[in-house]
């Protein structure tokens, strides 16, 4: 079923407002009263929304509001895909969420065996999903469903839409985890009036996500955003993922970071993590964010030196892209020090009329959660790929 672009903007309107009367519909969407019953007629009969007289009143007789119907709207079985691990749940598009589960992902799976086995367990559990939404890590060409390539999987070139549309038969979205940040924070977070957004996603590799408009800015071979990729550093020898020297990413992701910290330790350099790394075997992000709290000397120069790098490359989406907010995801940002560096970096290198707001984003790991669920409002409300 198709439905209008007024059709689409009434179901956006009541899905945010949770219930509106036909009236605050008009006046918001500037419509008639008369476009506005031949737009939601339809929709009441087809049993898309629903009328309620259940809401407040402010005196007199309870006004008559519209309200999604989920029974209609159905289930959404999200899957988020990480390099270490694969979430799970259930829910819906007003972002409630019925269940989720975790499970750790082991070099030795076969992932796409793993990830059958899975959504059969949850249909077969839950009746009501009308959609799965898949959101994992790489390239992807999110209109016909082929993962272009992800060096975490070890995938080229695989149609994922086709290798589970055979099994399961109801609508199958797939979307990059960057791009799908972006689609989290416009539906369920911080820029939910924003049409002018880049994400910038600083964790085991660097990427960014550009919102415009009304849509995610997938550029001519899916490849915008790849900003991890850029060469910051030509005369660097480390190398990257990608086989280049010097990237972004080879210079001030979180891998990056863990491993020069790593190689001065191990060349006897001083530092506070010396001890964890003797224990443990390995240091992680979240050690070197509370070292550098504690101002370990080591774990400070090298977190600052990457900060500084990655205020270039947030130059350069300023310059180019011109973008109302920058919004930023990674464990590095919740450090107040290393944020403020980061502010006062690209306060030295960008213009005073370059206007922009810098933010880190206030989700975490629900981020997970939200994604596919984001993935797929984005997919009916703007894409209208609502088919049955
Ligand atoms: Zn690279």
């Amino acid at each position: 079923m198709d439905f209008t672009h007024s059709q689409l903007r009434i179901l956006e309107m009541i899905k945010n407002k949770k219930r509106i009367s036909r009236k605050k519909i008009a006046e918001e969407l500037r419509l008639t009263p008369a476009a506005i019953t031949k737009s939601i007629n339809p929709l009441l009969k087809l049993g898309v929304v629903l009328e309620d007289s259940e809401g407040e009143s402010t005196g007199g007789r309870k006004p008559i509001e519209l309200i999604l119907n989920r029974e209609w709207l159905g289930a959404v079985l999200g899957i988020s895909l990480t390099p270490t691990a694969l979430i799970i749940s259930v829910g819906d598009i007003s972002g409630n969420i019925y269940k989720s589960k975790s499970y750790e992902i082991l070099d030795s799976d076969d992932l796409v065996k793993f990830l059958k086995k899975i959504i059969r367990e949850e249909l077969l559990a839950e009746q009501k999903i009308k959609v799965i939404s898949l959101v994992l890590t790489g390239l992807i060409n999110s209109d016909n469903g082929v993962l272009i390539f992800s060096p975490h999987y070890n995938w080229k070139k695989v149609n994922i839409k086709e290798l589970l549309g055979k099994e399961f038969e109801i609508p199958i979205l797939i979307e990059n985890d960057v791009r799908a940040m972006a689609l989290s924070e416009r539906y369920f977070n911080t820029s939910k009036e924003s049409n002018n957004f880049v994400v910038l996603n600083v964790s085991e590799g660097i990427g960014s996500s550009i919102f415009v408009g009304e849509d995610l800015l997938a550029g001519y071979g899916f490849m915008s955003g790849e900003i991890g990729h850029v060469v910051m550093d030509r005369s660097s020898l480390r190398k990257c993922s990608c086989g280049k020297r010097g990237c972004l990413e080879a210079e001030a992701s979180n891998k990056a970071i863990i491993n020069k910290i790593f190689s001065m330790i191990k060349l006897n350099n001083y530092s506070s993590l010396k001890e964890r790394l003797k224990q443990n075997g390995e240091i992680n992000i979240n050690d070197i964010v509370e070292a550098v709290n504690k101002r370990d000397f080591l774990s400070t120069k090298v977190a600052t030196e990457a900060i500084v790098i990655i205020a270039h490359s947030i130059d350069m989406i300023i310059s180019i892209l011109n973008p109302e907010k920058i919004i930023l995801f990674g464990e590095l940002f919740n450090e107040k020090y290393l944020l403020n560096t980061l502010k006062l970096e690209l306060q030295k290198v960008t213009l005073e009329e370059q206007k922009y707001e810098l933010v880190v984003s206030k989700l975490l790991e629900e981020i997970h959660i939200y994604n596919p669920l984001a993935v797929v409002i984005h997919n009916i409300f703007r894409k209208n790929i609502w088919r049955r």
